[in-house]
């Protein structure tokens, strides 16, 4: 898989894909990340990418020709399955969209600086809009980041227990159980007995229980389909 990820500030960026299961996965040959700084595909001295909004009011809007630009640029090396733009006003990135995306093989994600991006980029080159939440962020580069790691975890190889992807949160819309580790009991704090009763049936039951009921307290509404 490859990841093209276009913003103005690629540093924002590196640190959060340079370690842990992402740095991993690039390490294994999994996944190609590219940063492709924005300002490269400027013509002008002082490279700019934003400008005055039409209609007046306050910020910048990041221009079209940089963007247009960089897309072509690299469209013109291989072709994409999905062009992404991170907006508030996206689709929310759910495990079921992060699952999907990782089946493609090729994608780039435009992160929008500013006011965000010239609308139409938006109408025009974008695939697809991504949102990470209902609030606003200073920029696209955190979501960004977000998105490719939520993605390349899951890429099969990824994770050094291939088989905890397929138990986290989310993945049957259910919510993980509880974990505990070593000492058994700390100043009184004991951790449930069937954890070391060494009874791995009982252990999946009282799990997949503890799921169940985890969901319907803390998030309900991920089990409405079964109603
Ligand atoms: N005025 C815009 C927000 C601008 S924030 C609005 O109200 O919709 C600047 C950029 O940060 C956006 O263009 C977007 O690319 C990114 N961004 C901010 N919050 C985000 C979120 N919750 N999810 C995804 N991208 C976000």
């Amino acid at each position: 898989m490859r990841i093209d990820i276009i913003t103005v500030l690629p540093e924002l960026i590196e640190s959060p894909l340079n370690h842990s299961i992402v740095q991993r996965a690039k390490d294994k040959g999994l996944v190609e990340i590219n940063l492709i700084q924005l300002r490269d595909f400027t013509s002008d001295k002082h490279r700019t990418v934003d400008d005055y909004p039409f209609g007046g009011g306050a910020g910048m809007v990041m221009k079209v020709e940089p963007v247009f630009k960089a897309l072509e640029f690299l469209r013109s090396q291989r072709e994409y399955d999905e062009i992404i733009y991170t907006s508030p006003d996206g689709e929310p990135l759910t495990q079921k969209v992060a699952n999907e995306l990782s089946g493609k093989k090729n994608i780039i994600i435009l992160a929008g600086h500013y006011k965000g991006v010239d609308h139409r980029i938006r109408e025009n080159l974008i695939t697809r809009e991504i949102s990470i939440g209902d609030y606003v962020l200073s920029g696209g580069e955190l979501p960004a980041a977000v998105i490719t790691d939520a993605i390349v975890r899951l890429l099969p190889g990824a994770m050094s227990d291939e088989q905890s992807a397929l138990f986290d949160s989310f993945q049957d819309d259910l919510l993980s159980p509880p974990v505990y580790t070593r000492p058994f009991d700390f100043n009184g704090w004991k951790v449930p007995d069937v954890l070391t009763s060494g009874n791995t049936a009982e252990i999946d039951e009282w799990r997949h229980q503890q799921s169940i009921e985890r969901t319907r307290k803390l998030r309900p509404g991920l089990l409405d389909h079964l109603e």
